[in-house]
């Protein structure tokens, strides 16, 4: 942990002490930071992952700093996935408080040469994903009358991108998704919202040619990409019972570049 990092960690308020809070795609990138996140606010994180060896070691490196966290191999593209690591996770940590909706691919390409398989990939995992897991959660939370679910989509969901109308169209979805969740889990206590980071420093940016980050800082108000702790700063609100009053709602988190 950096010395900013435990900076925050020391300041933020323990709001979300005693809850157990689920991460997919926790191994890394902006789920990690998420997770950390949650781990300052109080929270016993739950990291899923595709890969066990990655979600382990996120988990011992968020122990390794105080935290507790455990790892659970889920692959969010397939239902019997989820509901076996959910059904292991329930055996040992008994609750769902927070469900971050984090996993999340990228299969870019240009659209008339985009393949069955990367339009299916990148929405069986984004959109399916959030779906198998909240279907997952659903019941449990409304049953105690609280939850707090958080869909990680993307500003390319509600503006667009060229090369990524799987991806975009992934996105898109998860915002109509978290909508009509949130008027049926509404009288139940349950809230569900949308983050959509814009360019955040993260392997999956770090892989970018050189001309399309150009092309992207231009865009960008703030005139830098953002860090993953600048959206696990939203995501802890929104998880948090400080946003109570909040639901359905587009939390954009991007340096100023969508403005509406
Ligand atoms: P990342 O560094 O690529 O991390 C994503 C994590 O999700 C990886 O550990 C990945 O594992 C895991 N994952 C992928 N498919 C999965 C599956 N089927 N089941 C379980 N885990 C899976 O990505 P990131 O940049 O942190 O992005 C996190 C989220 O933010 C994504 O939803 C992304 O679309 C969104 N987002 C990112 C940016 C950005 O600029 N970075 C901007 C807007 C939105 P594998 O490596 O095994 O696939």
């Amino acid at each position: 942990m950096s010395e900013a990092q435990a900076a925050t960690a020391s300041a933020v308020a323990k709001d979300l002490a005693g809850q157990v809070a689920f991460v997919t795609g926790g191994g890394r990138g902006i789920g990690l930071a998420i997770a950390r996140r949650l781990i300052a606010a109080g929270a016993t994180v739950a990291i899923f992952d595709r890969e066990v060896e990655r979600a382990e070691s996120a988990a011992q490196s968020l122990r390794d700093a105080g935290g507790t966290a455990h790892a659970y191999a889920a692959d969010v593209a397939s239902t019997e996935s989820v509901d076996a690591a959910f059904a292991a996770a329930a055996t040992q940590l008994q609750r769902v408080d927070v469900l971050v909706n984090n996993a999340g691919l990228t299969r870019d390409g240009l659209f008339v040469r985009m393949t069955d398989e990367q339009w299916n990939d990148v929405l069986n995992v984004n959109l399916g994903g959030a779906f198998r897991c909240s279907r997952a959660v659903a019941r449990g939370m409304m049953k105690v009358r609280y939850g707090r679910i958080v869909n990680i989509s993307s500003v390319v969901g509600l503006m667009g991108n060229a090369g990524q109308v799987n991806y975009s169209a992934s996105k898109a979805g998860l915002l109509g998704m978290t909508k009509s969740l949130a008027r049926e889990l509404a009288s139940r206590g349950v809230t569900v919202n949308a983050v959509c980071p814009g360019f955040i420093e993260t392997e999956m940016t770090a892989s970018l040619p050189e001309g399309a980050r150009a092309d992207m800082m231009a865009k960008i108000p703030l005139g830098r990409l953002g860090a993953p702790e600048e959206v696990a700063e939203v995501v802890a609100f929104l998880a948090s019972p400080r946003a109570a009053y909040v639901t359905g709602q587009t939390w954009t988190v991007d340096g100023g570049m969508v403005m509406e």
